[in-house]
């Protein structure tokens, strides 16, 4: 159990379950209580009924009328048994003619009291309860009217109440296991992408993919919060603070990865390293600030004229190197001398509406052709810009001209 998604469904199973269990408890108890009282208050109005035919009878001598009712009363739900007994408990009429004659067993009342006795088991095994009513007349106690009430229907009702609340709690529970596991899933899912997407920024990959599901509560407000964070740090850790290219770590991890694409399909690669011409001249005549911005405007164009696929990064002061993946001889001269054209063809313009003229000298080295040796792509295509420098600068040097 050391997931959180294990933890989740255990807790919501556990809970559902639970309160399922002491809910049915509750209801069992509640109802069986309820059957008891109404149990309680039907005896007694039969008991308290017959208490009065026999008092009736026992005026009028008519015990015709009493054995009729006592025959009634036996024809009622669950009645075992009904008699009446002088105040000596004797049985004088019982339902069972063999009975007359014998002894009550339970307790007989007091004087004028109604009285329900204890729950005990008749011959049959049935739980039962007598009700005794007094039989008065003219304020005097001729006797007691009884009727023993089975529980086998209370028995009976809360059996069917179990079974039924059991169905019930089972379909309740096979909901709470399947809510359980998705209500897992909804809060572990996120939380184990965004820990992937952690442990990547922390071994130094920020291009994190993002959950492809979009969630609109804490959960949301966390995954937004992190990419925002991990965006930020992409910013810091892989884009130039000046020009907002990549940073040289970034060329060079691209680099890597070019040469084994490019191993691995046998397609060629080309390293553009860039310079701009007399760029101290700038900074020296208009300050460091306008050197600063001339810089933004030269990135700006590198960038325009770039594939997105391409990786343009600065690679020191004035200096900028580009990547051309899958690129040939040709494209890539074509791609060189279409950045020198765009910088010599577009100047920095000053507040003052002067114009700046820039120049850019290019050199240009390509893998396999140049060499076959990664590491030394950046170094020949360096040497190809100083050879553009002595050529005159605003121009492009390729490698293979050297
Ligand atoms: P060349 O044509 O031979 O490359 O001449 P250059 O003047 O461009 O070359 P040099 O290496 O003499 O000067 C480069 C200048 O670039 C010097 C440095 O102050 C400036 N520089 C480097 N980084 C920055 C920067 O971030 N901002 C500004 N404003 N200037 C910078
Ligand atoms: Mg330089
Ligand atoms: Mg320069």
């Amino acid at each position: 159990m050391k997931t959180l998604q294990a933890k989740i469904i255990v807790q919501v199973i556990c809970l559902i379950v639970g309160a399922q269990l002491v809910t049915g408890l509750l209801i069992l108890s509640q109802v069986e209580k309820a059957m008891h009282h109404e149990n309680h208050q039907l005896g007694l109005a039969l008991a308290y009924d017959l208490a009065h035919v026999c008092a009736r009878s026992l005026i009028s001598q008519d015990l015709a009328e009493l054995r009729n009712y006592i025959r009634y009363t036996m024809s009622q739900e669950y009645v075992t048994q009904a008699m009446v007994v002088d105040n000596d408990c004797r049985i004088l009429m019982h339902n069972k003619l063999e009975k007359v004659g014998e002894k009550y067993k339970g307790t007989c009342p007091e004087q004028g009291q109604y009285l329900f006795s204890e729950h005990y088991t008749n011959e049959a095994g049935e739980t039962v309860m007598d009700v005794l009513a007094p039989i008065a007349a003219g304020g005097v106690q001729l006797g007691t009217a009884i009727l023993s009430y089975s529980h086998i229907g209370i028995k009976n009702a809360v059996k069917i109440l179990t079974r039924d609340i059991i169905l019930i709690f089972s379909i309740g529970s096979l909901l709470a296991i399947f809510f359980a596991i998705l209500l897992a899933e909804y809060v572990s899912r996120p939380i184990r992408h965004l820990s992937r997407a952690a442990k990547e920024l922390g071994s130094g990959h920020f291009h994190i993919k993002k959950m492809d599901t979009e969630y609109n509560d804490e959960i949301g407000v966390l995954a937004r919060s992190f990419y925002e964070m991990a965006d930020k740090l992409e910013t810091e850790v892989c884009h130039d603070a000046l020009t907002s290219l990549y940073t040289r770590n970034v060329f060079q991890i691209r680099l890597v990865e070019e040469y084994a694409r490019s191993q691995r399909n046998n397609i060629p690669f080309a390293v553009l390293m860039l310079d701009v011409d007399h760029f101290k001249m700038v900074n020296d005549t208009h300050g460091h600030e306008v050197g600063d911005e001339v810089l933004r405007h030269i990135a700006a164009n590198l960038i325009g004229q770039t594939r997105g696929s391409d990786c343009a990064a600065r690679y020191g002061g004035e200096e900028f190197i580009i990547l051309l993946p899958e690129t040939h001889r040709r494209a890539a001269l074509h791609v060189a001398e279409k950045i020198r054209l765009r910088i010599e063809t577009d100047p920095f313009l000053l507040l003052d509406g002067r114009k700046i003229q820039l120049t850019i000298s290019i050199g240009i080295a390509r893998f396999p052709e140049d060499t076959s040796d990664y590491n030394r792509l950046i170094s020949m295509a360096d040497q190809a810009m100083y050879k553009a420098k002595e050529n005159g600068r605003n121009t492009v040097v390729e490698a293979s001209h050297l």
